[in-house]
This record gives structure tokens, C-alpha cells and sequence, in this order.
């Protein structure tokens, strides 16, 4: 079974900077730029999951590795910039295709990025993100037990967040950084 090697993007709980590593086994989880290690080390549910086929029925033990939440949710790894350039493109194409009355060209140009477009959404693989810190967990062989997206619960995080950067403004009045709620990726699937 072929094993897809497990990342993790992040923002560093410690220097606040966005680093992407590799989760492996007994290896402790580091940070790219001030080499801090996170806790926990070794993430048991990761393991059990991107190891042989889980035959265990129950739902691993979720904690992010980058926050204290167990909170996580599943959506597509589709950069979304990426899919509007290639509808923009074939629009494009498109409408130059119809300016030269090559009205089969100009669908087929439309038809063919939108297929493009559609194929390229299902190729991709999925990625557990948190809700909370927004780290990423790419390579994961099986989501069993990760649901998608919730508003809800997204909300919530945010504006927890949003309370507890508020409680914190005083503290950090001298040096003002970015924003408690980390945004390493916005993209929330529409
Ligand atoms: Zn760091
Ligand atoms: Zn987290």
C-alpha cells in the first residue's frame, strides 16, 4: 500500500511563523524556524491512520499538533486561485475564439477548461485541517472519523479567537503583531 508522506503546515505556536514539515514516526515534530519541538510529539491517531488499513472500528484520538483543539475538519487541497485562472483562461480563449467566428472552438475551449477544472478538483487529495490554528495535516491515507466543514463550529473558534486576542490586547499593546486568529489559508470551501 502506497503511503503518501504526511505533512504538516503550521503556524508556530512559539515564533508565530508558518512552517511546513514532515510527520513521521518517533520523530519529534519541529519547527522550521526556531527549531522549538511541539507537543505532543508523536501523534498517535496520525499513525494509526496513515499506517495499514485501521481496522479498529473506533474513531482515533484527534488533537492538533500546533494547538490545543480536537477539532478538525476535512476539505478538498484545491487552491482556489488556481481554479479561477483556469476558468478565466478558458473564458478568455473562448471569447477570442468566438471574436474570430470560430463559434466549435470557442465551446470547446470553455467545455474543455471547465473539464479541467473538474478533474483537477477530484485529483486532489484531501487535507484535515483546524479549525482553531488553521494547521494543515496533508497525506493522510484515511479520514475515517474526520467530518467536513461547519460553520458552526467555525464560528465559534473565530470568535473565540477574536475574545481572546481582545483579552490579550493590553498585554501586547507594545508590540503589535498579527492577529490571534492565524491565517495561514482562508480558503473555506464555498
Ligand atoms: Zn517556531
Ligand atoms: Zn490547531
Amino acid at each position: 500500500m502506497m503511503t503518501n508522506m504526511l505533512t504538516l503546515t503550521a503556524r508556530c505556536p512559539y515564533c508565530q511563523e508558518t512552517f511546513r514539515t514532515a510527520l513521521q514516526a518517533d520523530t519529534p515534530v519541529v519547527c522550521g524556524h526556531c527549531q522549538k519541538e511541539l507537543q505532543p510529539r508523536c501523534p498517535d491517531w496520525l499513525l494509526k491512520e496513515s499506517g495499514e488499513a485501521n481496522s479498529a472500528a473506533e474513531p482515533a484520538p484527534v488533537r492538533c499538533l500546533a494547538c490545543p483543539s480536537t477539532e478538525l475538519f476535512v476539505r478538498k487541497d484545491f487552491p482556489q486561485q488556481l481554479g479561477v485562472a483556469i476558468v478565466a483562461t478558458g473564458f478568455l480563449g473562448s471569447s477570442i475564439a468566438w471574436y474570430f467566428h470560430q463559434i466549435i472552438a470557442s465551446y470547446a475551449i470553455l467545455f474543455v477548461t471547465a473539464g479541467i477544472d473538474v478533474v483537477l478538483y477530484l485529483l486532489m487529495g484531501n487535507v484535515l485541517e483546524c479549525y482553531r490554528c488553521h494547521a494543515q495535516y496533508r497525506g493522510l491515507s484515511s479520514l475515517e472519523g474526520h467530518e467536513g466543514f461547519n460553520l458552526e463550529t467555525h464560528e465559534r473558534y473565530r470568535q473565540q479567537a477574536a475574545r481572546l486576542q481582545e483579552a490579550q490586547a493590553p498585554a501586547t499593546k507594545s508590540a503589535p503583531s498579527a492577529p490571534a486568529a492565524s491565517t495561514i489559508s482562508e480558503s473555506t470551501p464555498s
